[in-house]
């Protein structure tokens, strides 16, 4: 593997950082798990996409400025080093939008792909269901064969960002006759159609963007059925390593929140345990890690190998790191470190903590740890079945 940057992806580099510290706004916005932090976030969201900057390696056509894989995590490494905002877009442009490309017909691609890519439209994930999470194909939203298209019904749970979005994605069964994971089908719903009932359900840290999604007899027409009727499972489980492997968490991330433990580290450490240095220089080599193997995962991609059971790998790794970094932030912060946003007292207004908080979530979504562990033991180490 080739570790230098080509000057054209040095020059990439250097574009959007100049960019990025030029537009990104100089104090946080507030969460956009919140109702006003979500608006604030699509502002800014629509300030990137109208520079060309939303979803780079997208074809231009929708906005994107086709970037390879290499360039998309430069600009991840540079958006994370500049402390931009998180995108709550998200759900859409990395995990529905590489859907529609692969399976998504051209009036789809035409109709949804722009508005998502400039915050104009927002999408959240409904897969989970109350008894239905980590066994996911033991859902029992139903969706029932009508003129013109289907009508839905059931509940939906655990919608990030649900309760300000515009529409959700997910699975619903179909055929319940076939065996569990045949009989399923991908929707697209407008949260504002007839007999769609949204709850918000407030997080540990009191943001209320999470959702509960009802649906009862929701009319949904043909166009919104993305792929073929019943194949639903296929096309879900097609994008579901590249969420977990590369594109839900980029390298860029960690690296940054390595680096910003690393100046912690220089202002606490007149008072700190010196043992935590220890911890601190191994959150910098892991994120360092994380980066060069993911070079690595890329270049296979493109290579034409598939990324496989490889991404539940990287899944524990990421959500795993991620919560031994933020333990060791609070360790430094010493008694501050419980105090929380709004406190005069914290160095950091409180990010430490809620970034501490939220990281405690990375081990369950996405598909929890100890299901990862078992596609490792099985698929990867060929441990027999337990
Ligand atoms: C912050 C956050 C955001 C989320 N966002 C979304 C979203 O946008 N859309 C969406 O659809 N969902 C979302 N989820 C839901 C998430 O996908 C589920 O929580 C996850 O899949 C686990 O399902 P569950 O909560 O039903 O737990 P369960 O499946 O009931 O699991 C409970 C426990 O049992 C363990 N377990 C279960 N089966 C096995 C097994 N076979 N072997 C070993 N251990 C097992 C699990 O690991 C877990 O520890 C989100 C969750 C969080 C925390």
């Amino acid at each position: 593997m080739d570790l230098t940057f080509t000057e054209r992806e040095q020059s990439f580099r250097a574009e959007c950082r100049d960019w990025l510290a030029a537009h990104v706004p100089k104090q946080p916005l507030p969460s956009g798990d919140t109702r006003e932090g979500f608006a604030r976030h699509l502002e800014w969201e629509r300030e990137l996409f109208d520079a060309g900057w939303a979803v780079v390696s997208w074809p231009k056509p929708y906005g994107g400025r086709e970037a390879t894989l290499f360039e998309w995590l430069i600009f991840e490494e540079e958006y994370y080093r500049a402390r931009a905002p998180q995108r709550v877009t998200q759900n859409g442009i990395f995990l529905l939008a590489p859907v529609l490309f692969e399976f998504g017909n051209e009036e789809q691609k035409a109709r949804i792909l722009g508005p998502m890519a400039r915050g104009d439209y927002t999408w959240a994930q409904a897969w989970s269901e109350p008894n239905a999470g980590s066994d996911l194909a033991s859902l029992r939203s139903e969706g029932h064969r009508v003129d013109g298209g289907f009508r839905l019904r059931g509940q939906k749970t655990w919608c990030t960002r649900g309760a300000f979005c515009d529409a959700i994605y997910g699975l619903f069964r179909t055929n319940p006759k076939v065996p569990r994971h045949k009989g399923l089908t991908y929707f697209m719903v407008p949260l504002d159609a007839e007999g769609v009932r949204v709850r918000a359900v407030e997080r540990l840290d009191g943001d209320e963007g999470f959702a509960e999604v009802f649906f009862d007899d929701v009319f949904v027409p043909d166009r919104d059925v993305i792929g073929a009727v019943d194949k639903g499972w296929d096309i879900a489980m097609a994008t579901t390593n590249s969420e977990r492997g590369l594109t839900l968490r980029s390298p860029g991330r960690f690296m940054a929140t390595a680096a910003r433990l690393v100046d912690l580290w220089r202002r606490q450490r007149a008072t700190a345990d010196p043992a935590l240095r220890d911890a601190v220089v191994e959150a910098f080599i892991d994120a360092e890690a994380y980066r060069w193997y993911t070079y690595g995962t890329v270049t296979r991609m493109l290579e034409g190998q598939a990324m496989g059971a490889d991404a539940s790998l990287n899944k524990i790794f990421w959500s795993e790191m991620d919560v031994r970094m933020h333990e060791t932030a609070l360790a430094l912060l010493g008694p501050t470190r419980e105090l929380e946003q709004g406190s005069s007292l914290t160095g950091d207004d409180g990010s430490w903590l809620k970034g501490f908080q939220f990281s405690l979530a990375g081990p369950i979504y996405a598909g929890t740890n100890e299901i990862q562990r078992n596609v490792v033991a099985e698929r990867l180490l060929k441990l027999p079945k337990g």
